[in-house]
């Protein structure tokens, strides 16, 4: 049935209308068949029985004075009775005594009396009547009557049903084709409206009023209700939005002006003690520039992730092969240090934000190279597959894998499963990975592989919503400054 689902719905109205009417119609034809089949039955019945009693009256001389002749006689005036095809009568003794045989036909006639009464066989019906005389029976009439006028009534009443079920559904092809506008226009109107909102982000847009009281004219309202909120909620969200990124940028650009003067100092310190400074002394203000250099860090990464919140009007086609060869190219000397093996299947082009996406690449690879295992040297798998409507892409290796129970927790900012001595970083990367992932309407997750490491894995649509139906953001900023986390 899902071709009725995906039917428009004037064309579903008109199919319901239809669908009903050729029931209703063909219920109604079929009883009134079934009460003509009946009615001509016992008609027919009716009009035998009488027949066979009258020609029993006049039969009952000749069965006295045994006289077949005259029988013969009486029966032969059925010539005139079209219907009836044979006719036998019976002695009292059950005997044949005369017959009738319509021309042209050669019915096989009763060798004696079966039973008393009427009964259908095979076209025709059969007819035993006694032949009674001052109370007695002196004999039996058998009549034989042809039912094709009856299945020839049939075929016509058939036949005119038909017409008249052809001629019904033109008429509520055409009505329905008219009446159901009051019930699709503002609904296919609805659904213009919306997927115009959906795609161009217009909520200035109204679906138009018909006035009325009736549901569809409440659904309307309620539409343009609920855009006209959904737009002041954009333009709030907006404003905030703006106003936040104004005070993050404001917030980090004077936080890193006192960071920086610390690293100033310090140095100038460094040089101007010289050789008065005492190895622990060095190694203080050691970590208090480390330090400083840290957090100036982590300033610059929580900017990129506020950053990729911007999204782009419109998406390109970006391919990523190209996207992870120029990745590769920035790790080319990580590469060769950990003697890591990069093998890159073929990889789609897809739809989306290059910049962005490249940054994806550039974190996951990044991380495959940085947690590997110190046994063993790295071999990074990038496929892709399609399944479905989507690509899935994995970037797999063979590096120190991660703990189950911490799937889901590494994609959340700042967190970390190892210490900055053992590997170093923020725990900024997964996070903006997966807001970016998000954004083209995909889903990132992480798997173990059974022979140690992790496969990340990115599930992107094929033929992604256009950008403009994604959340509202304030006017799209160049994603310019993004700073690409590196597996330092
Ligand atoms: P960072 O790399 O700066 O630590 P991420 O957000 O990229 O931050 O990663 C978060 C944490 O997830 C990492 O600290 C690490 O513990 C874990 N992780 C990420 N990628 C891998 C990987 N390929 N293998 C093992 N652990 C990983």
């Amino acid at each position: 049935m899902d071709w009725v689902t995906n039917l428009p719905i004037k064309r579903k109205l008109t199919l319901i209308i239809l669908v009903t009417c050729s029931a209703v119609l063909l219920l109604a034809c079929t009883a009134l068949a079934v009460y003509e089949l009946l009615d001509f039955r016992s008609a027919t019945v009716r009009d035998a029985t009488v027949l066979a009693d009258i020609l029993g009256e006049n039969t009952q001389a000749a069965l006295t004075f045994d006289d077949a002749d005259a029988a013969r006689k009486v029966l032969g005036a059925l010539q005139a009775e079209p219907g009836v095809i044979a006719a036998r009568v019976f002695g009292a003794s059950n005997q044949p005594f005369a017959d009738f045989v319509r021309s042209g036909s050669a019915p096989q006639l009763p060798l004696a009396v079966a039973h008393s009464g009427n009964q259908f066989a095979v076209g025709a019906l059969e007819i035993y009547r006694p032949i009674v005389l001052d109370g007695k029976t002196i004999g039996t009439i058998y009549l034989r009557t042809d039912l094709r006028r009856m299945y020839d009534r049939l075929k016509l009443f058939s036949g005119i049903a038909l017409i008249v079920l052809a001629v019904s559904l033109a008429l509520a092809f055409a009505l329905s084709s008219r009446l159901q506008r009051p019930i699709s226009e503002p609904i296919l109107a609805l659904a213009e409206i919306a997927r115009a909102v959906a795609e161009k982000k217009d909520y200035s847009v109204r679906a138009p009023t018909h006035g009325g009281t009736g549901e569809l004219a409440m659904l309307t309202d309620a539409f343009n209700h609920m855009l006209a909120q959904i737009a002041r909620r954009a333009d709030e969200l907006a404003a905030t939005n703006a106003e936040l990124e104004q005070f993050a940028y404001v917030a980090s650009h004077d936080l890193k002006e006192p960071l920086r003067m610390v690293t100033q100092y310090m140095g100038l310190i460094e040089r101007q003690l010289g050789a008065n400074l005492s190895d622990q002394h060095r190694r203080f203000l050691h970590f208090a520039v480390d330090g400083a250099t840290r957090m100036q860090t982590l300033i610059n990464d929580l900017m990129s992730f506020t950053r990729t919140s911007h999204v782009q009007e419109n998406h390109l086609p970006v391919d990523l092969t190209q996207v992870v060869n120029e990745v590769l190219a920035t790790f080319q000397e990580r590469i060769s240090e950990t003697r890591a093996t990069m093998r890159i299947g073929e990889l789609p082009t897809i739809s989306g934000e290059r910049t962005k996406l490249a940054l994806v690449f550039q974190n996951l690879i990044g991380n495959a190279l940085k947690f590997h295992a110190k046994d063993r040297d790295p071999v990074i798998d990038v496929t892709s597959k399609r399944i479905g409507s989507d690509w899935v892409i994995s970037i797999a290796d063979n590096g120190i894998g991660i703990d189950p129970a911490y799937r889901q927790q590494i994609f959340a900012v700042f967190q970390r499963l190892h210490g900055r001595d053992e590997y170093p970083g923020n725990g900024m990367g997964l996070a903006i990975c997966r807001k970016i992932v998000d954004q083209h309407h995909g889903e990132l997750w992480v798997e173990s592989r059974a022979a140690g490491g992790s496969v990340f894995m990115l599930r992107i649509p094929c033929d992604p919503t256009p950008a403009a139906a994604q959340p509202v953001l304030p006017d799209a900023a160049p994603v310019a400054g993004l700073r690409l986390a590196q597996p330092s």
